[in-house]
């Protein structure tokens, strides 16, 4: 507290002394450039906003600068705050980028901010999805840029599939705020973020041949083991094979990838199965996901596997959406050199955030203390009379004029009371964050006497709920009702959740009340096992009252913190699991970069003929083909690549049952993949240039990703992304056997007897990140 006390007095005392222009050019020259350019944003404020920004703004602002992570409950201020820490930045020499919860938050903080960063000569902008392209690269270029955490990464992501410089933003990683901080970096943070489009498929000779061949096999030419989900020829197989190639040995090394054509055709003939491992939908073939039983967008059986299986349905594909790149929230958070991030409520995900993001957390006081009344958790045996007391509980309210904010976890748990509330006579608002210009509007006028609001979760964050509605016009009479009375209907797994619903009421030191209500049949209590947890004579007797028991409460509240312990689990270890495709995203990324702009073509002048090719089409023109053929190539390369770990991902959990790691498993074969693909890109871009000899410039294509598109892959089937799944097969494991697989996977292996590590194309060319 005392160092923040001399850094406010010194800020004071700066933005009395001096005018603004003279508080910027002092801070050119100090050491420690904030309590200038503070003093400056404070003077702007009041200028440009009429608010003299208060003492916990500023220690917000501070802690920002310093990379950590500040709960500050809603209605604080925090919009204001983060300006401080983007000023800073600005004059530190770095862009910074605030990502917003939505294109709403997004825009509406820009327009709301931009009279104190103009009054700063720091330029500023807005992306929303709407942005048209030109604009949207214009605006990658201002010192603080307001944008959707998600809109940000599908710029990331189409990036990596621009076919030059200027079919890119740039969007670049420098300094990051980001916003809402509990729902994007930990609650959304590992949904993946997708772009994929079409690419053409090539036909291949090879593999038409083996569909031939198996065509004619019946059950003696193959082996299958289906624990194991494989299957190889037997050696009746074999002889057919090298019969019909007229092959000396199908198994030497030249016939390796006619070997493997083979296996792909024999698994799509005998090994899959229509409907139950995939389905064929309007002459598509797509994967069905084993957990959730449907049928996945995009997704595929890696290489040759999938022609295969169409061409078992004499399908002949010519076009096929494949994914060109993805990143969850969770890594992308980590790509920026300066993190920081703002929210209502860290405190119970403290740990998360430092282990992941390496953010400290800071906890703000609020500028004027909290009066709000907190009842007690409400148990109740069963959720229809849990619902009874609820819709009790909003009644008794409303009656008096008292607004009422009902947050649940389901958009159908807010249709049913709904409809509950409606018998009663009361039109509730309902928002299930369909539309966030609208919601936004909604959810600002919450507050105003006799409104019922209903909210999912998500609906309506960043939004300051006003007592007497949004222009407070009718303050008083909200405040005489008792303030906003906030319900929680549920418990969720993350108590965090309830504390964001609550902050809600009691803003800058109004009046409100909360109530919590929880039912011992919620799904939660039964997946971390309540009735083993508690006492039979404990455990109520069916009743519609709200049941009082000292003992089922504290198990209550201890299953919370189970849940909160193993989701945090899960995505710590996830993070560990993952890593290695980050890795190689990351490398591939960045070469993909240095081709388009130019720091990485070389790759033809070691052809032996570069010479040849260089008088022909002339060296400018030779170096600009083969950058585009490499940028192509690469987004061909990296999409298998993507497909084959999705693949093997799949796949993992069989190893898991045999005893092995599943990680380190996954490691090696992902690393083994990564490297050859190296590899074959060099030899790839050889063919390419002899075909570009052979067929002149003319008649030379190079195929590029069309039909870009970008979404969220909510459902994504992800073995690793599989909570419960995760923890059984891990829970087996001791730490111990854990890190050892750790230590032995090729992702870190150590320098043994002081060679080098093993470096392929990506790594020799920029080295391990970070
Ligand atoms: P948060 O994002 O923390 O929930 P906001 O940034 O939305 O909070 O601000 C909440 C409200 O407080 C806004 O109406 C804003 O105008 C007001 N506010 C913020 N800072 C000040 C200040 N220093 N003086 C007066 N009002 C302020």
């Amino acid at each position: 507290m005392k160092e923040y006390t001399e850094f406010i007095i010194e800020i004071r005392e700066l933005a009395k002394s001096k005018d603004i222009s003279g508080l910027l050019q002092q801070s050119e020259n100090a050491e420690d450039k904030r309590p200038c350019l503070f003093a400056a944003v404070c003077k702007a404020a009041e200028k440009g906003l009429g608010q003299v920004p208060f003492d916990e703004q500023l220690m917000a602002a501070k802690a920002l600068t310093e990379g950590k992570i500040i709960e500050m409950p809603t209605g604080e201020g925090k919009t204001l705050a983060a300006v401080f820490a983007a000023v800073w930045h600005k004059y530190e020499g770095r862009k910074t980028h605030i990502l917003t919860f939505n294109d709403y938050l997004a825009k509406r903080d820009r327009e709301w901010m931009k009279p104190v960063y103009d009054l700063l000569e720091v330029s500023t902008a807005c992306v929303t999805e709407k942005t048209p392209f030109e604009e949207r690269k214009a605006a990658y270029k201002a010192d603080v840029l307001y944008v959707s955490a998600r809109e940000c990464c599908f710029d990331y992501l189409r990036d990596f599939t621009a076919q030059s410089l200027d079919g890119a933003v740039g969007q670049g990683f420098s300094a990051a705020i980001v916003d809402e901080a509990d729902s994007l970096l930990i609650d959304e943070a590992r949904i993946p973020l997708v772009a994929a489009s079409d690419i053409k498929v090539q036909q291949d000779p090879e593999l038409n041949k083996a569909m031939e061949l198996t065509a004619a096999f019946d059950e003696n030419d193959y082996d299958i083991s289906l624990e194991a989900e494989s299957i190889y020829l037997s050696d009746e197989g074999a002889s057919k094979a090298e019969a019909f190639f007229g092959l000396e040995n199908l198994y030497s090394e030249e016939n390796a990838e006619l070997l493997s054509k083979i296996n792909d055709s024999l698994k799509a003939r005998f090994l899959l199965q229509e409907n139950k491992d995939y389905i064929n939908r309007d002459g598509r073939i797509m994967l069905i996901d084993k957990f959730t039983g449907r049928a996945a967008e995009n997704r595929h059986y890696p290489g040759t596997l999938q022609t295969a299986v169409e061409l078992k349905h004499g399908l002949e594909a010519t076009t096929r959406g494949v994914i060109m790149g993805s990143i969850a929230l969770q890594y992308f958070a980590r790509e920026y050199p300066f993190l920081s991030a703002m929210t209502g409520t860290a405190k119970a995900s403290e740990e998360e955030f430092y282990t992941l993001y390496d953010l400290r957390l800071e906890i703000i006081p609020p500028h004027l203390p909290s009066i709000r009344t907190d009842h007690e958790t409400e148990i109740y045996y069963d959720t229809k009379s849990k619902q009874k007391a609820i819709v009790k509980a909003v009644c008794a309210a409303h009656e008096k004029g008292q607004p009422v904010l009902v947050g649940t976890g389901s958009i159908e748990d807010s249709e049913i009371l709904y409809r509950l509330l409606k018998e009663q006579g009361i039109e509730a608002a309902v928002l299930n964050a369909k539309n966030d210009d609208r919601e936004a509007e909604i959810i600002s006028e919450a507050g105003a006497p006799y409104a019922v609001t209903i909210s999912t979760n998500m609906a309506g964050r960043g939004v300051d709920i006003r007592l007497g509605g949004a222009d407070e016009s009718k303050r008083e009479e909200a405040a005489k009702a008792g303030g906003l009375l906030v319900i929680s209907t549920y418990m969720p797994e993350s108590s965090r959740m309830v504390k964001q619903l609550i902050g809600r009421s009691g803003r800058q030191g109004d009046p409100g009340e909360s109530m919590c209500f929880v039912a011992l049949d919620e799904p939660i209590m039964d997946k971390y096992k309540l009735r083993s947890l508690v006492p039979a004579r404990h455990y109520p007797e069916p009743t519609e009252a709200a049941v009082d028991d000292r003992v089922l409460r504290r198990e209550v509240e201890r299953i919370q913190r189970i849940s909160e312990g193993d989701a945090f689990d899960a995505r710590a270890r996830l993070l560990k699991y993952t890593l290695i495709g980050e890795k190689h995203r990351d490398q591939v990324f960045e070469t993909r970069r240095k081709f388009l702009d130019g720091a990485a073509v070389g790759m033809w002048k070691n052809s032996d003929r570069y010479e040849e090719a260089a008088k022909r089409f002339g060296e400018d023109k030779l170096e600009k083909l083969e950058r585009r053929t490499a940028a192509a190539a690469i987004n061909r390369f990296w999409s298998e690549y993507l497909e084959y770990t999705d693949y093997l991902r799949q796949g993992i959990h069989l190893t898991a049952v045999a005893g092995k790691s599943p990680a380190e498993e996954y490691n090696i074969a992902a690393e083994e993949y990564y490297l050859g693909m190296e590899s074959e890109l060099s030899e790839y871009m050889e063919e390419r240039l002899q075909d570009l000899l052979e067929q002149g410039e003319e008649n030379y294509i190079i195929e590029v990703p069309e039909n870009i598109r970008t979404y969220l892959l909510e459902d994504n089937g992800d073995e690793l992304n599989k909570q419960p799944f995760l923890i059984n097969f891990l829970s087996d494991e001791s730490e111990a056997e854990l890190e050892e697989a750790e230590r032995r996977s090729v992702l870190d292996a150590p320098e043994e007897n002081g060679d080098e590590p093993k470096k392929g194309f990506f790594g020799k060319l920029f080295g391990k990140k970070k």
